[in-house]
This record gives C-alpha cells, sequence and structure tokens, in this order.
C-alpha cells in the first residue's frame, strides 16, 4: 500500500498516511501533532521513488544529458 504525504496547515506538520488507491482521493487525514484536518497531499510519488532507492544512473555514464550511448556531437562524450 502506498504512503502518501501529507502537509498540516495548522501546524506546518508532516506526515506519511498509507492509503490505498481506492481511499487516497476520499481519506480525511488527521494531523497526528495538532489533530487538525485542515491537511493537504505532498507529492508522493516523488518521495516514494526516493525512499525505494531511488537509481544512480542518471549521472553515473558521464556525458551530457543527449547522449544515451555512443558518440555525442554535443559533448564529445
Ligand atoms: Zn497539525
Amino acid at each position: 500500500m502506498p504512503k502518501y504525504n501529507y502537509i498540516c496547515h495548522t501546524c506546518a506538520n508532516r506526515f506519511e498516511v498509507r492509503l490505498s488507491y481506492a481511499e487516497v482521493d476520499t481519506a480525511r487525514p488527521v494531523c497526528p501533532d495538532c489533530g487538525s484536518a485542515d491537511c493537504e497531499r505532498g507529492l508522493s510519488r516523488i518521495n516514494f521513488i526516493t525512499e525505494s532507492g531511488g537509481n544512480g544512473h542518471s549521472h553515473s555514464s558521464g556525458g551530457c544529458s543527449g547522449c544515451a550511448g555512443g558518440s555525442c556531437s554535443t559533448c564529445a562524450h
């Protein structure tokens, strides 16, 4: 079950809630710090990728972003 980040508008606390895809649109999570229901869902997908370890491939192969391998006229890699 994916985790979703929420930000409390009352006390600016950030917390995570596990919700199913069916629940996420109707869920009304309550801030565990102050009990406020005035919470906004954050960008869970970015954090979800980061938590799973991400990947270190974006800069490991060298060269510019335009050369996906092989010769590149931009960086001559
Ligand atoms: Zn709060």
